[in-house]
């Protein structure tokens, strides 16, 4: 319709009128970033009053139990609704022993958080990377037949070849999820994109009673290289391979939608697109096709960037940490996790 056209365009039209004032961009603004949608990770570590700085994240802090809980104390004041919770645990062995304890750090962390402050939401983070001696996410097998017993008893020569072991992980994750849940932790989060893992994580939830946790999937998680200052942050480096073999490859779109749509047909509550920022088309499809709250993870390489960037005097840190969480909630996440939560709530506030 020219008719139409010619009336919506210039002069009459100037967008830049509702630009004119902050009150009147902000009475326009179409998405809004409120200290509601953040969610404050933790890594936990064992001692006492221990307070150690992630070298590679400026900011983020290895904390022992007694510390986290002041942290979560501190993220709860300033508005943030929820912490997820990493553990680094004393030792680690091929069966992820710390992962699933019921005195793990993480369920010590949990127990310690609830009771000090229950209305904060305690999301736990469910993978055996942190806790297996080999550093990836599942079991690990140099070959053999696929069962929990059969993989221990046949580790991998660090040189060899190996595999990681789809269903016996399973059994580890599920029980994981339930010690964890048994702590106090209000939302189990399976991290480690093992096939089923969300099927085999409800049923053992509900058998154990626990019917009302709901699970949080990492339902697309690429390989990505922006992980990396997290491994230095959770100590949890593959010691050989990477995870090319079971976290997805970063050129699918279209597979990131199928491991979704399998989660939520698994039973997965809340789905998680990660990392966020290179992956904003990812979020943006997942938000269009399905009906279930939609979390993004803003990456330790995504913080580093920023911080590094700003610590150079090249970037405004503040600004640019809020337009990158906008940017991501712009995409469709209603739910962040990021390592900026304090500090974007303390701006927001
Ligand atoms: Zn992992």
């Amino acid at each position: 319709m020219p008719f139409a056209c010619a009336l919506m365009s210039f002069p009459t039209t100037r967008l830049r009128r509702l630009r004119r004032t902050e009150q009147l961009r902000c009475l326009v603004r179409e998405t809004r970033l409120t200290p509601e949608a953040l969610v404050h990770p933790l890594f936990v570590c064992p001692g006492e009053g221990v307070r150690k700085e992630v070298r590679s994240m400026p900011g983020v802090f290895n904390f022992s139990v007694d510390e986290a809980v002041k942290e979560a104390i501190e993220a709860h004041s300033l508005g943030v609704p929820a912490v997820v919770l990493f553990g680094l645990p004393e030792t680690k062995d091929e069966v992820a022993t710390g992962a699933w304890s019921d005195d793990g750090i993480v369920q010590q962390t949990a127990r310690a958080i609830k009771r000090e402050i229950p209305n904060l939401v305690v999301v736990g983070d469910v993978c055996l990377c942190e806790y297996m001696s080999h550093g990836h996410c599942g079991v690990v097998r140099s070959s053999g037949p696929q069962s929990l017993g059969a993989a221990v008893a046949h580790p991998p020569a660090a040189t060899g070849e190996y595999e990681i072991v789809n269903d016996a992980t399973l059994e580890l994750l599920a029980r994981t999820s339930v010690s964890l849940a048994r702590a106090g932790v209000d939302i189990v989060a399976p991290s480690d994109m093992m096939d089923g893992r969300v099927a085999a994580i409800r049923k053992a939830l509900d058998e154990a009673g626990l019917t009302n946790t709901p699970i949080l999937s990492y339902a697309a998680k690429f390989a990505s290289g922006f992980y990396g200052p997290f491994r230095e942050a959770a100590d949890s480096t593959p010691q050989f391979g990477d995870r090319r073999s079971y976290q997805m490859d970063p050129g699918n779109l279209r597979e990131a939608l199928r491991e979704i749509e399998l989660d939520i047909e698994e039973g997965a509550d809340i789905i998680m697109v990660k990392p966020a920022l290179p992956y904003l088309d990812v979020i943006a499809a997942a938000r269009e096709r399905f009906d279930v709250p939609l979390a993004a993870y803003q990456v330790s390489g995504e913080y580093a960037m920023i911080q590094a960037a700003a610590r150079n005097g090249w970037i405004d840190r503040d600004r640019v940490m809020i337009e990158s969480l906008l940017a991501i909630r712009r995409a469709g996440a209603s739910i962040i996790l990021t390592y900026h939560a304090k500090d974007a709530a303390r701006l927001l506030a």
